[in-house]
């Protein structure tokens, strides 16, 4: 399975890539991760890397395309992957789609983790932290026993500058503004499914593992090692009536 997940700052789309991962022995590409291993090489596009940022530039097109090209086309990936942070827009989802043609590993599926601007407003503007134990809290749907005070630990919470509600909503919106042309794009490709993001986040990978259908017509990991079994349990905690039918097959 090659997938690209995509969805908004606070979606959860980070977990489920995780999730993801491990159930179907997929590997995640996150260019976020991409970037640090190549400053930590020290090779010629880690030093340019860390130049940029040091400048506080955005790091070129150019560079994280060599980069996602050198990591895509590792034999490790041939068993499938999630895609994580990219493309971000409409022209790198045009290049990336030639890039993996070229290699022969087209995209298969794009999961859109699809999130009301409610909830993603509360889960990121109630989102607090221990000074102390870093434990994560919400004031709205996981609050301390004690307002402010950590339950873990008796430290001090406090709100990351960022996830204040102003720039937390500029964020929705720019992250708004740049998916609608990639969201056009994939739905006319008729490779976009859409997740609901809104519950739990077990209801949600439940939901995933559905609509990607395993154990139904495709079985998608069939030729990855292991994966029979893998497929199979992903399908008895998904649905237990399907499990039958694979087994019969
Ligand atoms: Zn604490």
């Amino acid at each position: 399975m090659r997938i690209v997940i995509l969805g908004a700052p606070g979606s959860g789309k980070r977990t489920q890539t995780g999730l993801l991962a491990q159930k179907f022995g997929l590997t995640s590409v996150m260019t976020g991760e991409l970037l640090r291993a190549a400053v930590a090489e020290q090779g010629a596009f880690g030093r340019e890397v860390k130049e940029l940022q040091d400048a506080g530039r955005a790091v070129t097109e150019d560079i994280m395309l060599s980069l996602l090209w050198k990591r895509l086309r590792e034999p490790e990936l041939q068993a499938g992957f999630i895609l994580d942070g990219f493309p971000r827009n409409l022209l790198q989802a045009l290049t990336l789609d030639e890039l993996l043609i070229e290699i022969e590993q087209p995209l298969e599926l794009i999961l859109l983790i699809d999130i009301e601007t409610d909830t993603l407003m509360e889960r990121l503007v109630g989102r607090r932290a221990c000074h102390a134990c870093g434990l994560l809290y919400n004031i709205y749907n996981n609050p301390t026993v004690v307002e402010g005070i950590c339950d873990v630990c008796g430290g001090g919470l406090y709100q990351r500058s960022d996830d204040n509600e102003e720039t937390v909503s500029s964020r929705i919106h720019v992250f708004d503004h740049l998916i609608s042309s990639l969201i056009t794009h994939y739905e006319r490709q008729e490779r976009l499914l859409r997740i609901d993001g809104n519950g739990e986040i077990d209801a949600v990978f439940q939901h995933i593992c559905k609509v990607i259908g395993v154990g139904e017509a495709r079985t998608p990991m069939g030729k990855a090692k292991g994966s029979s079994t893998e497929a199979q349990q992903a399908v008895v905690s998904g649905n237990k009536t399907k499990t039958t039918t694979l087994k019969k097959r």
